[in-house]
C-alpha cells in the first residue's frame, strides 16, 4: 500500500496553494549589483506575492534601499516591499520617507524597530523624536495610507531583547492591534518550534499570518554567525550536516538544498502554504526549493 503523506507530496503539484516571497539586501557595490539582479530576474518568473528589500543602519544603505525598490518598482513585474526601521531618524524623517514611497507607487512595508545604531546586541535607544517601537511606526504607516499592507516580524524562538516568548507576543499584539497584515518569523530549523509558537500567537488571538521565513544554508559559518545574532538555534544535527565540509562547496550545495526541502516539505505536510525566503541574493537554492513547491515559471505554465 502506498504511504499517503508521501502520495500527497507528489499530489501537491497544485502550486495553486503555495505563496511564496523573496527577500534581497540593498548591494554595496557593482558586482553585488549584477548579483542581485541576476537572482531577481531568475526569480521573478516564479511569481512571488512580494519582493522584500531589507533596511540598513546608515545613510548610505538606505539610499540603496530606496533605489533598489523604485528599480523593482520599474523594471520588473514584481510587487516590492520595501523594509523601514525607526533608527536614527525622527517621525517627520520616516514620514516623508513612507510617504515618497507611497507617491512612487510603493504599498508594502514591512516595520521594523531595527537595532541599536552599534548593532545587534548593544541597547536599544529611542531616538529623540522618533517612534518609539514598531507598534507605533505601523500605525504611523497606516495614518499616512490605509493602502500600505504592513508586514512585521515574529519571533518563534524570541527576540534576543525580550524577557521571554510571551512578552515578544505582546509586542505583536501591539503591531497587528496598530494594523499589521502580516508576520514574517525570524528564520528556524526546527519546524516544532514554529508550530509551538503559532498555538501561543493564536491563543492570544492573534489571527494574521505568520508567515515562515527560511533561510536556505547556503554557508553554515555564516549562517551560524546571523542566527547568534538573532537569537534562533542551530541545532547539532545541522552542524553535523555540514561538519567536514569547509573546503567542498559542491556537497555543502547538495547538502544545503536536502536540508531546506526536508525543512519546507514537512512544512507543507503539516499545512504551512505561505514562505518567506531569506535568499542571500542568490537564487539557485531558492529557485530549486520552490520548484520542489511545485511553482514554475508564469511561461512555462502559459505555454
Ligand atoms: P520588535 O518586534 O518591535 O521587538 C522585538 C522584541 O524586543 C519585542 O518583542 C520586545 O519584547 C523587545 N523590545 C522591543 N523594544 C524594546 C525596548 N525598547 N526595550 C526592551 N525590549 C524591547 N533589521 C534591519 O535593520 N533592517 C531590516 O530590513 C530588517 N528586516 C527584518 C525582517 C524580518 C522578517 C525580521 C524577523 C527581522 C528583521 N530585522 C531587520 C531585524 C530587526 O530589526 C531586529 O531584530 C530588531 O532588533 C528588532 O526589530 P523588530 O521590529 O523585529 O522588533
Amino acid at each position: 500500500m502506498s504511504d499517503p503523506i508521501r502520495l500527497s507530496r507528489f499530489k501537491r503539484g497544485d502550486a495553486s496553494r503555495i505563496n511564496v516571497s523573496f527577500e534581497f539586501f540593498p548591494p554595496k557595490d557593482e558586482a553585488m549589483e549584477k548579483i542581485l539582479w541576476e537572482s531577481i530576474e531568475r526569480l521573478a518568473p516564479l511569481s512571488p506575492n512580494f519582493v522584500s528589500v531589507t533596511y540598513g543602519a546608515g545613510g548610505s544603505t538606505r539610499e540603496r534601499t530606496h533605489a533598489t525598490v523604485k528599480r523593482i518598482l520599474a523594471e520588473t513585474p514584481l510587487t516590492p516591499a520595501a523594509h523601514l526601521t525607526c533608527v536614527a531618524a525622527t517621525r517627520a524623517e520616516i514620514d516623508d520617507i513612507v510617504r515618497n514611497y507611497h507617491a512612487a507607487g510603493v504599498r508594502h512595508i514591512v516595520a521594523l524597530r531595527g537595532d541599536a545604531i552599534d548593532g545587534a546586541g548593544a541597547a536599544y535607544k529611542v531616538h529623540p523624536g522618533g517612534y518609539e517601537t514598531s507598534a507605533e511606526l505601523v500605525a504611523g504607516i497606516k495614518r499616512i495610507s490605509s493602502d500600505f499592507d504592513v508586514s512585521v516580524s515574529a519571533y518563534p524562538e524570541k527576540h534576543p531583547d525580550s524577557p521571554n516568548v510571551d512578552a515578544d507576543i505582546d509586542m505583536l499584539k501591539a503591531k497587528v492591534d496598530a494594523g499589521a497584515d502580516r508576520a514574517i518569523t525570524q528564520f528556524f530549523f526546527e519546524n516544532d518550534l514554529y508550530f509551538r509558537y503559532l498555538d501561543r500567537v493564536r491563543a492570544r488571538g492573534i489571527d494574521i499570518p505568520i508567515v515562515p521565513g527560511i533561510l536556505p544554508v547556503q554557508n553554515f559559518k555564516s549562517a551560524k554567525n546571523f542566527a547568534e545574532r538573532a537569537g534562533a538555534s542551530v541545532p547539532t544535527w545541522l552542524a553535523e550536516r555540514f561538519h567536514g565540509l569547509d573546503d567542498d562547496p559542491a556537497t555543502r550545495k547538495l547538502i544545503a538544498a536536502a536540508v531546506a526541502a526536508e525543512q519546507v516539505i514537512d512544512l507543507v505536510d503539516r499545512g504551512v502554504t505561505q514562505f518567506h525566503f531569506y535568499t542571500m541574493n542568490r537564487a539557485d537554492l531558492v529557485y530549486a526549493i520552490c520548484h520542489l513547491l511545485g511553482l514554475r515559471p508564469a511561461v512555462e505554465q502559459a505555454a
